[in-house]
């Protein structure tokens, strides 16, 4: 497939913006461009909302929760809208997988699997909001009546990340709108294509003018609309850098602020894990979309008596992996999704080396790809977790193997982490799996595999993040408690 068939086969890039319901003329004359990870070559050049356009924005969402109606629809009124969005949505899963493919690499066959995720989001929290304790009756002491009421915090900001671009636009989307917020998003500029996408299944569901607002912009754009007065909520997927940067703005004028950040997740074989059984969730889940995925289980615990026994198995089956062109049904592992992206891994991959860590498989680029963000699924022996490669977020196809003593000296190094976003545990004892997994100081481990459902809570301890998104925990992130007494 070409780049211009690639480009046809994505939604279109307007030359306009969405905002107070209408697709409009920016005001800025800035543009953005998206480069193919595969051809290396642009694959597009759109307009950038300048801060004009990001006020203009903010203004229409601001009016259109001041004053408009959908923060008074009956909850039953706002899950018959967002109902019609996930339909529309479900009608375009093909178009949104096209374009996930071709902005950021990841294999078709992937992308295919997991944009059912948006419209399930929609779906989903539009069946929570018509069961919601929204109003709570309560007594006091002295037999008063009190309503304990949960309103929506105001206009939010969503700002995404490139690698999983609409799925967790939808999550802030969905969890906001059904709390009765107004949202207005900035996409990441590398990846612009679903967010338009879901702005257009918006407009044809019907909500009210100024519910949803759409500024594609760069990380000026993010700061500008992130210090907006107007702006109540700032829900961000992204770097644990940037999300600090966020925070620390927000606490400024105590705007909310929801931050889902980096990780540096560990998988942790017990002694008694059967390895064959544990390989398929592994291969999965160690290096997702050519490891920029923030769950991606960076660092592999395994008892130093069955070390050897581990790679044999792991490093013959990461040595297989097919690597190539995203859209090819075949292929395995895409391109990393952008330059930055590639001369970042690589950075850590000397890093590494220069440690005194061994390369056991990969480390350069795939042979026969000379063209395009590739490198080879690369994983590091003789790790010691000190070491740069087994702290700091990598978001690449770079794995750590650790050894370990006993239990406790697992546990340890799996903490051994700034972050504390996911992990997994691997044993024959579900049982002692749940009694590893109370001791990991991280917001979502899976027993046995690797698991992420929109319908539960995700988020991170320590630094990879505040709050979280997913389940009815994602709905309060929206939500703010009112207390109204009965004198
Ligand atoms: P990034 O932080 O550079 O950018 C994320 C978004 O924030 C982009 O839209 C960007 O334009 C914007 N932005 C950047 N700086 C900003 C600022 N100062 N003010 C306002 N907006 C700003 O991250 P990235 O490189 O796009 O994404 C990779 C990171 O995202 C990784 O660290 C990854 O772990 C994290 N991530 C976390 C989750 C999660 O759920 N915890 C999910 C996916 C990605």
């Amino acid at each position: 497939m070409n780049v211009m068939s690639r480009i046809a086969a994505a939604p279109r890039a307007p030359e306009k913006l969405f905002i107070g319901g209408q697709w409009v003329e920016p005001i800025s004359k800035q543009r953005l461009e998206v480069v193919s990870p595969v051809t290396e070559e642009t694959l597009l050049s759109y307009p950038e909302a300048g801060r004009p356009d990001i006020d203009r924005a903010v203004a229409e969402a601001r009016d259109a929760f001041d004053n408009g109606p959908w923060p008074h629809f009956t909850p039953a009124e706002r899950a018959r809208h967002l109902r019609r969005v996930a339909e529309l949505l479900s009608e375009r899963l093909d178009e949104i997988a096209n374009a996930w493919t071709l902005q950021v690499g990841a294999p078709i066959g992937l992308t295919k699997k997991l944009v059912g995720q948006n419209p399930t989001l929609f779906k989903y929290y539009a069946d929570l909001i018509e069961t919601y304790p929204f109003v709570d009756d309560r007594k006091r002491d002295d037999g008063g009546k009190v309503k304990v009421v949960k309103e929506p915090v105001g206009v939010c900001a969503a700002i995404t990340p490139w690698n999983a671009p609409l799925v967790l636009l939808s999550y802030k989307v969905a969890a906001g709108l059904a709390a009765g917020c107004t949202m207005v998003s900035k996409p990441s500029p590398e990846t612009p294509l679903e967010a338009y996408l879901l702005a257009e299944c918006i407009e044809k569901a019907g909500l009210p003018a100024g519910v949803f607002n759409l500024v594609p912009a760069g990380r000026e754009g993010g700061d500008y609309l992130v210090r907006h007065k107007d702006i109540d909520k700032v829900a961000f997927t992204g770097s644990t850098a940037a999300g600090k940067h966020i925070a620390a703005v927000c606490a400024e004028r105590l705007a909310r602020v929801s931050l889902e950040l980096g990780g540096k997740s560990a998988a942790m074989l017990l002694e008694d894990a059967d390895f064959a059984a544990a390989l398929p969730s592994l291969m999965v889940y160690t290096m997702p979309i050519t490891g920029q995925v923030c769950f991606s289980l960076t660092r592999i615990l395994v008892p130093e008596r069955r070390k050897q026994e581990f790679l044999d198995i792991y490093l013959g089956a990461v040595s297989k992996i097919k690597v190539g062109d995203p859209f090819s049904p075949e292929t395995q592992m895409g391109p990393l999704t952008m330059a930055r992206q590639l001369s970042r891994v690589q950075g850590y991959i000397a890093a590494g080396r220069a440690e005194g860590a061994q390369v056991a498989c990969g480390g350069g680029r795939p042979k026969g790809l000379d063209k395009g963000y590739y490198i080879e699924p690369t994983v590091f022996t003789g790790v010691h977790p000190y070491m740069k490669i087994a702290q700091e977020e990598i978001f690449g196809p770079v794995v750590s193997v650790i050894t370990y003593s006993d239990e406790d000296d697992a546990i340890r190094k799996a903490n051994n982490s700034t972050y504390g976003l996911a992990g997994s545990v691997y044993t024959s004892r579900p049982e002692r799996g749940y009694e590893m997994a109370r001791r990991l100081r991280a917001g979502t481990v899976t027993v046995n595999g690797m698991i992420v459902d929109p319908k539960q809570p995700f988020g991170g301890f320590k630094q990879s993040g505040i709050g979280r998104e997913g389940g009815p925990e994602g709905l309060d992130n929206y939500l703010e408690t009112k207390t109204i007494h009965f004198a």
